[in-house]
Parts: C-alpha cells; structure tokens; sequence
C-alpha cells in the first residue's frame, strides 16, 4: 500500500448501506439498534475482519472493555484485520453520522475504547509484532498489547520502553506518554516511537516518520487518538535483560515517612538504570500475601535496574534496608517477569478510577499529606502512588514532541480501585478529594491517568501548554471534522 493510497472501493462496498439509522446516542443522527440485518449481512461479506452486532453471541464479551464500570453498547465493533478493514469502518461511520470509538488495548481507565450506539474500531486482533533486531526496530500493530510487543523483543535481548501492567494496550499507552521501568534510562514510550501508520479521517494510509509527515509523528509523540487509527507502530529497540534485578519490598504503613524519606534521597542521586515506583495502600487479602499481613497498610518499594544484574543488586540494595521489611520478594528476574509483577493485582471486570497530578516536591509535608490520603481510601484495593521522573524522560524538551512539559520531579497516581458497585461514589469521590489536597503542592494531569475526562475540569490547552496550538493546526489538517473524538479531544479549528 502506497503513501496516501485511498483504502477502500466503498462506494462499492457500502452502497446505499445504513439508510435506514437511527442514533440513540445524542451525539449522532440515527439509533443504530436499527440497523438492519440486510446492512450487517453485506457488510459483514466485504470486510475481512468480522462485523460484531448486538445480535451476534459474543457481542457482549467484545463490547466488554477492562474497567467494569464501564457498560456502553455499540451498534456494530468492526474487528478489523487490515487497513482496508479500517477504513471501510471509517467510510461506514461518516456515511451515517455515527460517533466512533478506537480500541486498542481497551485499558483506558475512563472506557473511551467503545462507544454507546455508535461504531468501534477494533484493532484486538491487529497485534502481529515484528523485530528487526539488526536494526533495532520493531513494527507492532495497533492492537498489540505489551505482553506481545515485550514476548517477541525479548526473543533477541531487545526491549522499548512502555508500562507496568503487560495487558495495556501499546497503543493508548504510547499516544499520551507511556511511563515504566525503562523511562529514565530509556524515556517515554512515545520519545521511541520512531515511525508509524495511519489510516486517517478520510480513508488514506499515511506513513509517518522523522523524515516523512513529520508533524503527524510529532503530534502522535502525546497527543491522543486525535488524529487518525494507528495501525502500526515502529519503536526503537535497545538491549535489555533477559535477566535484570527488581526490587520489591514491603514496610509496614507505619514507617511510611521515614521509608519516603529515604526513597527520596535514594531516587534523587540513582542512576538512570534506576526506574521505580513507591505504593502506599493496604495488602489484599488475596492468597499471593501470607494471610496473617492481609489488611494491613504498607508502602512497597518496587524498582528495576535496566543494566547488568549484580551491579543492579549492589545498586537497589539500599532500598531494601530502610527500615524492617513485612516482606522482601526483591530477585533477579526476566524482563518479562518484572513487566508482568502487577498483572493479577489488576484483573478485567472490577472497578477503577484513577487520578494523577504532578508534584513539585516529595518534601516532608507532601509526605504527610500522602500518608493521611492513603489512610483514607475506602478500598483495600487501592493505592497511591509515587512515580518518580528523571534521566531520559526529563532531557527531552517540551516542545520537541507533542507531549508537553515533563520536568515535574514525581507524578503521583491516585488509584482508586474497588469491587462493590454501591461504593462507586464513595471511591470516586476519595479519589477526587485525594487530588484536591495534593493540588497544593503541583499541578497538571498525566493523561494516561486521569480520571474520567469529560467529567472532569482538566483543560486540555493547560496540559499541552505551547504545543496546543500547534495540535489544533495538526486535527485541523488531519480530521477537520473532529470524526474522532473519543478522546482527550482536541478540537480542530472552526468546530
Ligand atoms: C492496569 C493498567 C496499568 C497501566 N499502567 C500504566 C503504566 O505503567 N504506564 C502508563 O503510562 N500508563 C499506564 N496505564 C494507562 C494506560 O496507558 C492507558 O489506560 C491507555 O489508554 C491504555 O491503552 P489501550 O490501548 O489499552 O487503551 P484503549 O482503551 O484501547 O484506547 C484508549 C484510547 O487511545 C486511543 N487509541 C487506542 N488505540 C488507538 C490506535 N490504534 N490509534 C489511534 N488511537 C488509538 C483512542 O483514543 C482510545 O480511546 C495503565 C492502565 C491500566 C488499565
């Protein structure tokens, strides 16, 4: 497929189809529980991808996104399985005024992978991955997940940095930053994107790279969904593992302020091959922990050091000597293992609401505030998180990718996560009161973690800073009709 090739013979393929729609959803013209089956049956023949209906059995498995409080009902989920199957969705979308979702890895927090009544790309099954170890590149599609991209660089030492959980999509992960255990040695997911794919608002193909459409690969480098379906992307690849040493130890929550204390003076002198994260919450009572800690507040220092194992033993030492440990799980373990630590404390179906902001400091008072804040969560299952930022991630200028200004010293997330859908408000509004206090001492959102946008008073302009303009010029070029915005959305111009 070449630059710019219009994908799709739809006037063939979608002829006449969707006259008779009728939106539920007010952001659209028609409902589509309207549709008729004689339209679902021609375009299911035309699509290689299947065509998933209401009416079809596994429509609520694949409708089901990883946060379960999330509940929306698409009109159709194109699983698509190439470019042209893309674009006919997107073709589909405009002929009949339908909102459009994009899925990935369907991990965003706030549900923006589906849509209600509307259409969803879905790119599950557009997760192939690619390695050129010669060149240390990799080529995954827009579906892949982290546990696909890890698995197969992995295969030949090679890794990019991306997130702490492997069943996050890359996808989502990447469009607005993407932090991990990589991030000061090797920076943000989106610094590594190196080129990319993407079928756009009007049904071409376009090829991205730091010599070709340049702008477009600037704005993908943090700025969303915005601008057209990544259907690939290219990552640089760098050495990492197989073996690498991970620190995770458990202090009771009583020694929070001296543990923090120390974290901070650890975090501020460690080497970029240093990226970790301090967890304040409780130990579930899930059988992974001795039964006789379940309940009880800790702060667990978790870290990764990207070089040589035995120097990452010597170097991660001092985190697992601050005070006395509940429990001490610290090893050398594949770079797999180490990406997939997190994964079972975060199961699909039960109910998240995460918020961030970004900290000046981790003074004294700081620490105070976040001990008081965990202490007041009305889950076990939740946490607040201190994310501290350096090396890599930091050198990168704000305005050299779409992504904004990085040189706040921690993010901290504020996660609420629960199980019981009677308590919603009460997490939720935990978690908001939690940012509140914080706002004190920082500002701004991370835009992986943060909360359900649209109800929120983050402002878009403010988190982007002196890039918005220069992404609102790029949506206007790219999708002037604002046909996605699903999304941290940035309104094109005129809209
Ligand atoms: C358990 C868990 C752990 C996490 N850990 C981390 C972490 O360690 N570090 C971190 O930075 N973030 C982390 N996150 C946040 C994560 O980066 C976001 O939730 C992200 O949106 C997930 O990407 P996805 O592809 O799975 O999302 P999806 O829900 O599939 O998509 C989210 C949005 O991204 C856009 N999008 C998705 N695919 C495409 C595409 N192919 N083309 C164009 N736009 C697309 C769309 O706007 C879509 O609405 C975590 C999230 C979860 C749930």
């Amino acid at each position: 497929m070449g630059e710019g090739d219009i994908l799709i013979g739809l006037e063939k393929k979608n002829n006449g189809l969707g006259a008779n729609i009728n939106l539920k959803n007010p952001k659209c013209r028609h409902s589509m529980n309207e549709i008729n089956q004689a339209t679902v049956k021609q375009l299911k023949e035309n699509q290689i991808g299947s065509i998933i209906s209401p009416n079809d059995k596994e429509f609520n498995d694949i409708r089901s996104l990883w946060n379960g409080m999330i509940d929306k009902k698409p009109a159709l989920i194109f699983r698509c399985q190439n470019e042209e199957d893309v674009a006919a969705a997107i073709h589909f979308s405009k002929e009949n005024d339908l909102e459009v979702a994009i899925r990935g890895g369907g991990h965003n927090v706030a549900g923006l992978a589906c849509s209600d009544g509307g259409i969803v790309i879905d790119l599950t099954e557009m997760n192939s991955v690619r390695v050129n170890a010669k060149e240390h590149r990799v080529y995954a599609g827009g579906g892949a997940t982290i546990c696909d991209l890890d698995r197969e660089t992995q295969k030949f030492g090679l890794a990019t940095p991306m997130g702490v959980v492997s069943a996050t999509g890359i996808a989502g992960l990447t469009l607005s930053g993407g932090i991990g255990w990589l991030r000061n040695k090797y920076g943000l997911s989106s610094d590594n994107l190196i080129a990319a794919e993407v079928v756009t608002a009007d049904g071409k193909l376009v090829h991205t790279s730091e010599t070709e459409n340049s702008e477009l690969l600037w704005g993908l480098r943090g700025g969303g969904g915005n601008f057209g379906v990544v259907t690939t992307f290219v990552y640089r690849l760098h050495e990492v593992g197989p073996e690498v040493m991970s620190a995770l130890v458990f202090y009771p929550g009583d020694s929070r302020k001296e543990v923090l204390h120390d974290y901070r003076e650890f975090t501020d002198q460690a080497p970029d091959e240093v990226s970790s994260i301090a967890i304040n919450g409780f130990i579930p009572d899930e059988p992974a922990y001795p039964e006789e800690i379940h309940g009880e507040p800790f702060i667990a220092l978790v870290a990764m050091y990207s070089g040589d194992p035995e120097k990452g033993k010597e170097i991660l030492q001092p985190l697992r000597e601050f005070s006395k440990p509940m429990l001490d799980l610290s090893d050398v373990m594949s770079y797999t293992d180490v990406q997939q630590l997190f994964d079972e404390d975060y199961p699909d179906g039960r109910r998240y609401y995460w918020k961030s902001i970004y900290l000046n400091s981790l003074d004294d008072e700081v620490i105070d505030k976040i001990n008081e804040q965990t202490e007041k969560a009305p889950s076990n299952l939740s946490t607040v998180d201190v994310w501290p930022l350096g090396g890599a991630m930091r050198r990168v200028e704000s305005e050299e990718t779409a992504f904004g200004a990085r040189h706040a010293p921690y993010l901290l997330g504020i996660e609420a996560n629960w199980t019981d859908p009677g308590k919603d408000e009460d997490n939720i509004r935990w978690a908001r009161s939690c940012l509140n206090v914080m706002k004190s001492f920082g500002g701004g959102t991370y835009l992986n973690f943060p909360g359900f946008f649209e109800e929120e008073d983050t402002k878009l302009p403010d988190i982007y800073g002196k890039n918005y303009q220069r992404l609102v010029d790029l949506k206007t070029q790219y999708d002037p009709e604002n046909l996605f915005r699903l999304n941290q959305n940035i309104e094109p111009k005129g809209k």
